[in-house]
């Protein structure tokens, strides 16, 4: 099996920190040539600069903000035959406390930045005949999360725009995946820690260890094990894998 990815361009979105970061050094290192996209321009031009090899450049945009990245996209050529889709995951809460704000927000950040990377990066593979979204979500496509109400909610639309996208962009030899992680050792889990043990008045090794002890695997995931798999799926040899959904969460999800 063949993983190389020279003369490959790939966006990787959510590219600062967790498992975005660890997608972008990994295709860096297997030859792609990578653009970081996330809202600091600070720290992508650092990151920048940590990526293996050369040609690397990044994008500094807030996904929130449909005009901005829509104007961002204008400016540069879009033509990647890779496309990482992800960015930090929706509030948590209950849906009974859910603000109108929070979906809003989130349909914004996971739907509608989503369809504008899409709308400006597709015609190029489909121009190629290659291309590979690969998604990263939750795992709670499959099974909910407790006191996860909007983002089980966005992520459920997001994946079925995902299966959708995967069925109008195969006949043009490309291909759209979803990755969902559990539990993976990023800043996203550390602040979901912290909130859980502020909100169930326990101590944050308290919650870390219930948590790992609903993982089969009883333990959390290093964000290169959730990243390997996303780079597989945005591979060549994964030419033929279209439309699934990818748990990397240590056997976790209760359901195939
Ligand atoms: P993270 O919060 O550590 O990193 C998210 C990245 O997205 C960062 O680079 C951040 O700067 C960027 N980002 C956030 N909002 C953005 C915006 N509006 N515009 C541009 N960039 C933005 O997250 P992670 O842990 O690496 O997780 C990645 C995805 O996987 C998220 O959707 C997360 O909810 C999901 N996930 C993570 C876990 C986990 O345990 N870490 C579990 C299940 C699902």
């Amino acid at each position: 099996m063949t993983t190389s990815f020279s003369g490959k361009k790939a966006l990787v979105c959510g590219a600062s920190q967790g498992i975005g970061w660890s997608t972008a050094q990994i295709l860096a290192d297997q030859g792609a040539q990578v653009t970081l996209l996330a809202r600091t321009e600070e720290r992508l031009k650092t990151l920048v600069n940590e990526l293996n090899g050369s040609g690397h450049s990044y994008l500094a945009v807030d996904l929130h903000d449909t005009e901005a990245l829509t104007k961002a996209l204008q400016n540069q050529s879009n033509d990647f035959d890779i496309l990482i889709l992800n960015a930090g995951g929706p509030k948590g809460g209950s849906l009974l406390e859910a603000k109108d704000e929070e979906y809003l927000e989130s349909f914004r950040t996971h739907i509608l930045a989503n369809a504008t990377l899409v709308k400006s990066i597709a015609p190029h593979m489909k121009s190629k005949n290659y291309g590979r979204i690969v998604h990263i979500i939750s795992t709670s496509v499959k099974a909910v999360i407790p006191n996860l109400g909007v983002s089980n909610t966005i992520r459920g639309a997001v994946a079925n725009w995902s299966k959708t996208l995967s069925m109008e962009l195969a006949p043009f030899g490309i291909t759209v995946n979803n990755v969902l992680p559990g539990y993976t050792k990023t800043p996203r889990l550390e602040k979901l820690i912290t909130a859980t043990a502020s909100r169930l008045g326990q101590s944050e090794s308290e919650v870390s260890q219930m948590w790992k002890d609903k993982v089969p695997s009883l333990r959390f995931a290093e964000p290169e094990e959730v990243a390997h798999a996303v780079v597989f799926l945005a591979s060549e040899v994964a030419g033929y894998i279209n439309g699934v959904n990818l748990p990397v969460d240590g056997g976790r999800t209760p359901s195939l």
